[in-house]
């Protein structure tokens, strides 16, 4: 029988806290998600019972440890339809994914005069490691302009990918605008000019099923700790033939085949890309985390979270006073928005002091908040344990916000 979302809210613990003498309102899962006990329980439970290092010893915890980590992995690879587990690369998160593919991938392979196609509303995350690789190697970074609201044209997209294109990297969800990417068309026109698209899953792999290749990636990224799980851990899952084809960037245990004086030959995938010792509870929370989401059912928690995100944008759209950021629909589980003539930290402070949870800022995309014109937003997001009631009270608290800075 399907769970009531009465029912979900009860397994996050923390939801349980009040703020400031009112009931949490947890309205910044873009930010990081909360954890259910299932999660954090299978932490637990790791450190209590099995705890090893993995790959190295043949004692019973070691083995335990081991079969744990590689049980998350195979669960992570069913989790986005990779083709084996093999290519489920364990990283710290999004971050480290990109910048993992931009030295390992880009460093060996773009060539000076190469392109490197991103968008203006990438995280810095996914715009940063092509900035520096477009340095290192001498090739140029090239921009696919966004609609007017916040949409990407697959024209302009046309415009700008060429026969010198090698890499395509876009996000699939924005975290500030909420616009949902035509990936899988985006990555035909990439294909079509022998280019790699990178996809920066942050947003869309906690959010919608995915499928690595109806989504049409190469590479994609993700953090666990935005989809329920701890954070440290995220993941790098690229096609076989190019994690096998890239150059290591973490060099030290675990990640030979074999050493001597002078040189060193790689283990096999995805040791090869594993240099050191894992975030083992980390993967083994994530692997919980997929799990969790897996017995909602990820068709579900993609039209929650789409639901939510379109009614908080009708909703605050219809408030004076209010400017809502990116498209009406379809639109992922967050809306961004200002409030007139009251800085968003200080809305992010009322909203505080109500038991809200919201974040302000620049949300690590500031070359997108110079496209919008403006140097910050709030944002409210939501989840899987977030309701229509809490939407409620984004819309009360606005008002009160409003009427406190009158
Ligand atoms: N990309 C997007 C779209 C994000 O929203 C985020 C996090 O906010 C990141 C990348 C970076 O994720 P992490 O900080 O977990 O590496």
């Amino acid at each position: 029988m399907t769970r009531t979302l009465v029912d979900i809210r009860q397994d996050f613990p923390i939801l349980t806290r009040e703020i400031h003498g009112h009931r949490l309102v947890y309205l910044d899962s873009a930010a990081t998600s909360q954890k259910p006990e299932s999660v954090i329980q299978a932490i637990d439970h790791y450190y209590r019972h099995s705890n090893a290092n993995v790959l190295r010893s043949v004692h019973t915890l070691a083995e335990e440890a081991t079969t744990l980590y590689e049980d998350a992995r195979r669960k992570v690879a069913r989790f986005i339809g990779a083709k084996t587990s093999q290519e489920v690369i364990f990283t710290r998160g999004t971050t480290e994914s990109l910048n993992v593919v931009a030295r390992g991938w880009g460093d060996k392979f773009v060539q000076p005069g190469d392109e490197i196609v991103v968008s203006p509303m990438e995280h810095h995350s996914n715009l940063i490691p092509w900035q520096q690789l477009a340095q290192r190697r001498q090739a140029v970074l090239r921009f696919v302009e966004l609609n007017g609201d916040g949409t990407i044209a697959l024209d302009e997209v046309r415009r700008v990918i060429n026969a010198k294109t090698k890499i395509v990297a876009l996000s699939r969800i924005s975290n500030v605008l909420g616009t949902i990417n035509p990936i899988a068309e985006i990555s035909a026109l990439a294909h079509q000019q022998g280019a790699v698209m990178v996809v920066d899953g942050a947003q869309s792999v906690p959010h919608e099923p995915t499928d690595v290749k109806r989504l049409g990636a190469d590479f994609l990224a993700f953090s666990g700790h935005k989809m329920l799980g701890p954070t440290g851990i995220g993941v790098l899952w690229g096609r076989r033939e190019l994690l096998d084809a890239m150059d290591p960037v973490l060099f030290g245990g675990e990640m030979i085949a074999y050493v001597d004086r002078e040189t060193a030959t790689w283990a096999e995938l995805p040791a090869k890309l594993e240099g050191g010792t894992p975030n083992i509870a980390g993967a083994i929370g994530l692997g919980a985390a997929v799990d969790y989401l897996t017995a909602i059912g990820m068709d579900v928690v993609a039209a929650h979270g789409q639901a939510l995100g379109e009614l908080a944008y009708q909703r605050l759209k219809a408030v004076g006073g209010v400017t809502v950021y990116g498209p009406p629909a379809p639109r992922g589980a967050l809306v961004a928005f200002n409030l007139e003539g009251i800085h968003p930290h200080d809305v992010a402070q009322v909203f505080d002091s109500n038991g809200v949870a919201i974040r302000a800022g620049h949300h690590c995309a500031q070359p997108l908040l110079a496209w919008l014109g403006v140097g910050s937003t709030a944002r409210a997001s939501f989840y899987v344990y977030n309701t229509e009631a809490d939407i409620d009270t984004l819309v009360e608290v606005i008002g009160e916000t409003q009427r406190y800075f009158r």
